[in-house]
């Protein structure tokens, strides 16, 4: 049995092949990328190479970053065939035809080495059938393995063992899937397109028949079927037009074709889906689907004319209801309100409730299963059972009686809902089971393991003697409150605990520093108080790196300016695999106010072999001046913001618990404060040669003049000021040097206009 991944084989380097190599290599493990052969073409790799040529410019990009590629071999089918026998996982990921799947698994039989384990990635072709003709060896470590799509992004990973499945095969897969690649990994039956897209594709097509019947618009049907209900923004129809009309309709065929009655009615390709698919309006891909862009406009297709007009919304008195309410009462207000809205929406969220009640069993263990399979595969907030429990099962069910729909019988057995507390409701013994917890994942209740709060942060006690501390202001905006409760919480560790974490399971890491409090300052021309905060947060921030218990920074997502800042300064990092970090002040006509100049400065300059100032301040200049956001973790250490010894959490949810042993791991093998050092600068000929390359953007016009001051300002502040070059100076003077150029920034009206800009429309304005 395969204890570890160390080589992986993926064949077929379409969509989808290409994109979980990429991801594999992410995770550090080599890749063998094989493919065909194209006949006629001279180069026998070309469809594989030409895949990993493309990881380069796909959006989002599939790499953490492009070097990884170099982890990925490209070859084909025919004579590499050997090579097979050198992987402990390989993925056939090729064209969703069994006879085509059937072949390559056999030519996999007969290179693999015994053990290795081998899957497929098909959306919905029977698993067991595929391993029909194959060894027991094969046989037993055999099983499906559907990624979404893209692989780095989405989160669900749905197993599919067969009866024939080795269950410690299963057991490694799922292992291996949460810790190794970072995915939300759920047991599927091998049932026609699993569940997420099983269920998944039945609400898309329902929709359209409610639609339909409602005589309602794609836009206006988009515009409450998105973040209204918790899903993505991309809401209906503007996912299928990323999905692809083609690739949708061959999902929905795939269910048509292994049902029977009344659910395979719902399968049937709508006329409308076979006359896009005709005339090429394949979503996306095409430049046109549901919708189409006409320079900054989107427009919608009208499914009468298939004709292309002004994109609809849909108005109604419950939709501006609930957008003053949160959870249940928000759904409540959605579904049962006797508008268009109200209306329509009972009539999708109602049968897709039903449809998953009635296919429970058939497809998955337990409901908990369901919908954390609808979360990590569609990005929906709530599972189907999660929202049911939110508009009230008594209510729904007299509702879905009155309207004589069909009601599985274990539904009406459930009591008032399908989760209590941390239990659910299991139809086949009929009790409530507990949801079977991941010990790697922190929650971070409001309740009793809270030590200190205030308006915009809050110290938990999360056992074995570390504390979190976790922003809770809108956004994580950093202002005072967060500031004073950095410094309240290190002294609370420093006394009480052994190790702080700063981190949260919020939708960004922090977005950076509260910029209206600091507008509204500078308006006032109350320099005097911004001062007064700048010093504040630079004092915390030297807190941080100073405090005598360890202090960790677990960053994922936006981590940006303020945010970033806070990183800097920690013993240690541990970043989620999504982290996309960036001092980015420049933007808002600034430069970093709490040390982070500085910080990354150090951060660099360590990591250089023959410790060269000048590139170290060189490339933490273009960092900070251009505002550059890593898309990745791996992305930010090559940007110097991580060291090789800060951690990456591939699996977002382990964030805080690897951030918490990474603590506590510092605790006990004797952890010591730095201890403060003089830092080495460029002084004045760095202050120049960091200028050269902005003055010659700005002559070449490619930056504004305020840019440029923003530049001069950031270049004096990075190079230590007018000292010679490799002075050694205090961190307080350079500290001095940042806030002094900081305030004077703030009191330019150009710099005000960009935070107004970045505050009122959530961009920056190049002024
Ligand atoms: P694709 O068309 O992009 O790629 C298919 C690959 O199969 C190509 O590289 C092609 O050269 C190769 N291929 C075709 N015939 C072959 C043969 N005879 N021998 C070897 N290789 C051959 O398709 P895709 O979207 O990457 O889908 C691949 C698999 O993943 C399918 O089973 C599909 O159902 C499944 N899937 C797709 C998605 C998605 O969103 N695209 C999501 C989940 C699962």
């Amino acid at each position: 049995m395969i204890q570890h991944i160390r080589r992986a084989a993926v064949i077929g380097s379409g969509v989808m092949g290409s994109g979980i190599a990429a991801h594999l290599a992410n995770a550090g493990i080599p890749v063998l990328l094989l493919d065909r052969v194209l006949g006629g073409e001279k180069n026998r790799n070309c469809l594989s190479e030409r895949a990993v040529q493309e990881l380069f410019w796909q959006k989002p990009a599939p790499l953490a970053v492009k070097g990884y590629a170099a982890l990925i071999t490209a070859g084909n089918l025919d004579d590499d065939a050997g090579k097979l026998a050198e992987a402990d996982w390989i993925i056939e990921v090729v064209v969703e035809q069994l006879d085509v799947k059937k072949s390559v698994l056999a030519l996999v039989d007969a290179h693999r080495k015994a053990g290795s384990i081998v899957s497929s990635n098909t959306s919905g072709i029977s698993v067991q059938v595929m391993t029909e003709e194959r060894s027991d060896d094969f046989k037993k470590h055999f099983l499906g393995t559907h990624f979404f799509n893209p692989p780095r992004y989405l989160k669900l990973l749905e197993l599919i063992p067969t009866q024939y499945t080795d269950r410690s095969v299963t057991d490694f897969m799922k292992s291996f899937g949460e810790n190794v690649l970072g995915k939300g990994v759920v047991l599927a039956k091998d049932t026609p397109n699993f569940i997420a897209n099983r269920i998944g594709t039945y609400g898309l097509l329902k929709t359209m028949q409610v639609m339909d019947q409602m005589g309602l618009s794609f836009g206006e049907v988009d515009s409450i079927t998105g973040a209204l209900i918790g899903r993505p923004k991309s809401a209906t129809f503007r996912t299928l037009d990323v999905v692809g009309i083609d690739t949708f309709i061959h999902v929905a065929k795939n269910v048509y074709d292994q049902t029977s009655g009344e659910e395979q009615l719902v399968f049937e390709t709508p006329e409308l889906l076979s006359k896009m698919k005709e005339n090429g309006l394949l979503g996306a891909k095409a430049g046109q689907g549901f919708f189409k862009k006409t320079g900054k406009t989107v427009l919608e297709l009208n499914a009468k004319t298939m004709e292309y007009g002004v994109r609809q919304r849909m108005k109604a008195n419950s939709i501006e209801r609930s957008k003053q309410q949160k959870g249940s009462d928000r759904w409540r207000t959605l579904v049962y309100a006797n508008d268009d809205a109200g209306t329509f929406l009972w009539q999708i969220i109602a049968p897709l409730l039903l449809y998953s009640a009635e296919l429970t069993r058939t497809i998955a263990d337990d409901i908990v299963s369901i919908d954390r399979a609808m979360k990590w595969g569609f990005g929906w907030k709530e599972g189907p059972f999660e929202i049911w429990d939110q508009i009230g099962l008594a209510q729904s069910l007299e509702k879905m009686e009155v309207q004589g729909l069909k009601v599985p019988d274990w539904v009406k057995e459930v009591k008032d809902s399908f989760y209590v507390e941390n239990r659910y409701y299991d139809p086949v013994t009929k009790v409530y089971k507990p949801v079977s917890e991941d010990k790697k994942v922190i929650y971070l209740p409001r309740g009793t393991d809270v030590i200190k709060e205030n308006s915009g942060a809050r110290l938990h006690d999360i056992g074995d003697g570390a504390a979190l501390l976790q922003f809770t202001s809108p956004n994580n905006a950093i202002g005072l409150d967060i500031i004073q409760m950095i410094n309240a919480s290190i002294e609370e560790v420093e006394r009480n605990y052994q190790a702080l974490v700063i981190g949260n399971r919020g939708k960004n890491f922090c977005v950076g520093a509260n910029l209206g409090l600091m507008l509204m300052a500078a308006q006032d021309d109350d320099l005097w108080e911004i001062e007064a905060t700048v010093k504040q947060f630079q004092q915390a921030m030297m807190n941080i790196k100073y405090s005598a218990k360890p202090v960790v920074a677990a960053p994922f997502g936006m981590t940006l300016g303020g945010g970033a800042e806070v990183c800097l300064p920690a013993a240690h990092i541990q970043a989620a695999h999504e982290t996309y970090m960036g001092l980015v002040e420049a933007g808002v006509g600034l430069i970093p106010g709490g040390g982070g100049n500085k910080e990354l400065y150090i951060r660099c300059l360590n990591q250089m072999p023959e410790k060269d100032l000048q590139a170290a301040a060189n490339k933490v200049f273009e960092t900070i001046a251009m505002a550059r956001v890593s898309t990745s973790a791996a992305e930010a250490r090559e940007r110097g913001f991580l060291y090789q010894s800060d951690g990456i959490s591939m699996n977002g949810d382990y964030l805080l618990y690897e951030a918490k042993k990474a603590a506590l791991y510092l605790a006990e093998t004797g952890y010591r404060a730095p201890v403060q050092k003089k830092i080495p600068v460029t002084g004045e000929t760095g202050y120049a040669t960091m200028l050269m390359g902005a003055q010659s953007m700005h002559t070449a016009g490619f930056i504004s003049d305020h840019d440029l001051e923003i530049a001069r300002k950031l270049a004096w502040v990075i190079a230590g000021g007018g000292v010679p070059f490799g002075t050694e100076v205090e961190e307080e003077y350079l500290l001095e040097l940042e806030r002094a150029a900081f305030l004077q920034l703030a009191a330019m009206p150009k710099t005000q206009h960009r935070m107004q800009h970045m505050l009122l429309k959530g961009k920056p304005l190049r002024n």
